[in-house]
């Protein structure tokens, strides 16, 4: 015991940016989060100024060195903006007061208050996030991994922080044929992501007058082009009017790099199955919860997310475990915006629960996703649960617009780093209430 006390003191002398040395170790804490992404990164930030006068309080466990700021990796594929600009080390971002230690989570053990690391520490926490995003899984589409690799093949991803910087590239190597853009059979962050990359793409094409040799499909598995009506119709006039060929229900099941052709299943039909030749192929790998998620099912629902409160992020059966972002339960869009709400309901109810009060704040659904439909050309969709519209601006947010564009490519970037991250943001919810006041006045106004 002496020892084991003495090895995790040794560890958790360093700041954040302590890189693990010392295996088989023991450490203790009060909130312990896995994962840094933007879930991880904004609780950490959040709490660790809660208890900034005991810095082993917050753990956490996050193996990557690199920090990605996700939503920009459209407009890094479309040739917008830089791959450099959309990461940040890991040691920068992860608050100085909680301790970070550099390692993967292999197993939960939830009724003794544990989880073990790959280099076999056990981590013992009173209270536990769970922030581990979506994996993908590239290796689910026979062909994929080596159409990526291949150079010559035209196979491109804006998923993938090793895919992206090439999508661009792609992109202007493309002069003629059918270019497809896939969404796949599976939940999937940023669900706009998939179709914003192909409106760039023919904005691209379009502007070097390419576009009329060049026929642009965009093959998904939904059964809708967006979730939420009002932005899905107004996604299909751009489709429309772009001469977009959408494809519902459509699956990518195999790639044939070597003869540029991919192979798609009608999912109402599976029975026809149907090959396309390709110039361009944009994948949206298939994902899920992480597979060390998936292996521990006494923790999540059936599908292998982490099983919480849709309301209150808490676990449903342990009651010190709380789930954010990508890997939880919630039947929210998985974005980055959701995380910033769901980050102030998580906070507060983590307290309360410490505190040995009922917790009762309650998530909406609240999520947002900026379609951007051409360099200038934004359409801000923010929806809840219901899928019912839940705009911040006082203007239709339904329409293509510079200013929602201007937010996406420079607004949210600064909000994510210098706020979001250091536990600052919390959503547009007031936002949105003292808009909604000053709307209500001016009709008021208007009226008399
Ligand atoms: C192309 C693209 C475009 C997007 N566009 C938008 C957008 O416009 N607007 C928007 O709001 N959102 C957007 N998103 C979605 C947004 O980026 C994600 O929803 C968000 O980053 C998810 O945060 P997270 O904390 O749940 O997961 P992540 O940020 O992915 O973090 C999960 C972390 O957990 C760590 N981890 C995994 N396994 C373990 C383990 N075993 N032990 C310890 N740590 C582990 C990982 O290393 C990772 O750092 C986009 C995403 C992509 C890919």
């Amino acid at each position: 015991m002496m020892y084991s006390t003495l090895r995790s003191n040794l560890s958790l002398i360093s700041k954040a940016n302590f890189q693990q040395s010392v295996k088989h170790a023991h450490h203790a804490c009060k909130v312990l989060i896995i994962g840094g992404g933007t879930g991880g990164c904004t609780m950490a930030a959040k709490l660790s100024k809660k208890f900034q006068n005991a810095p082993d309080h917050v753990i956490v466990i996050e193996p990557q060195d690199i920090h990605y700021y996700q939503p920009l990796f459209t407009l890094v594929g479309g040739g917008i903006k830089s791959l450099k600009s959309s990461k940040k080390h890991m040691k920068d971002v992860l608050p100085q007061k909680a301790q970070w230690l550099k390692d993967s989570v292999t197993k939960f053990k939830p009724d003794e208050n544990i989880v073990m690391t790959s280099n076999g520490d056990t981590v013992e926490y009173q209270q536990m996030i769970v922030a581990m995003g979506l994996e993908l899984f590239w290796e689910q589409i026979p062909g994929l991994v080596d159409g990526l690799k291949n150079p010559k093949a035209q196979v491109c991803s804006i998923y993938g922080s090793d895919t992206v910087s090439g999508v661009f590239e792609k992109i202007k190597l493309t002069k003629e044929g059918t270019a497809i853009f896939t969404f796949p059979n599976s939940c999937v962050k940023c669900p706009g992501a998939p179709q914003k990359i192909a409106y760039l793409s023919e904005d691209y094409w379009r502007r070097k007058k390419l576009r009329d040799n060049i026929n642009i499909v965009y093959n998904t598995s939904l059964p809708v082009l967006f979730g939420v009506k009002k932005y899905a119709d107004a996604l299909w006039e751009v489709c429309n009017s772009r001469n977009i060929k959408v494809n519902c229900r459509t699956n990518l099941i195999e790639i044939r790099s070597d003869e540029r052709e991919a192979v798609f299943q009608n999912l109402d039909k599976p029975e026809i199955k149907h090959t396309i030749e390709y110039s361009f192929l944009h994948v949206t790998p298939p994902m899920g919860p992480p597979k060390v998620l998936q292996q521990h099912k006494i923790i999540t629902n059936e599908a292998g997310f982490l099983d919480v409160n849709p309301k209150t992020l808490q676990h449903n059966k342990y009651n010190n475990i709380y789930g954010i972002g990508d890997c939880t339960s919630t039947p929210n869009s998985k974005t980055m915006a959701a995380i910033a709400s769901q980050s102030k309901v998580l906070y507060k109810n983590l307290m309360d629960n410490c505190a040995g009060k009922e917790i009762k704040m309650a998530y909406n659904g609240y999520a947002s996703c900026p379609l951007v439909t051409a360099p200038g050309k934004c359409i801000l969709a923010e929806f809840d649960y219901n899928l019912q519209p839940c705009e911040t601006f006082p203007v239709n947010q339904g329409k293509e617009m510079y200013f929602t564009y201007f937010l996406k490519k420079h607004f949210f970037p600064l909000l994510y780093w210098n706020f979001m991250l250091k536990g600052n943001w919390s959503g547009p919810e007031m936002l949105r209430k003292i808009f909604s006041i000053i709307k209500k006045k001016d009709a008021e106004v208007v009226k008399n």
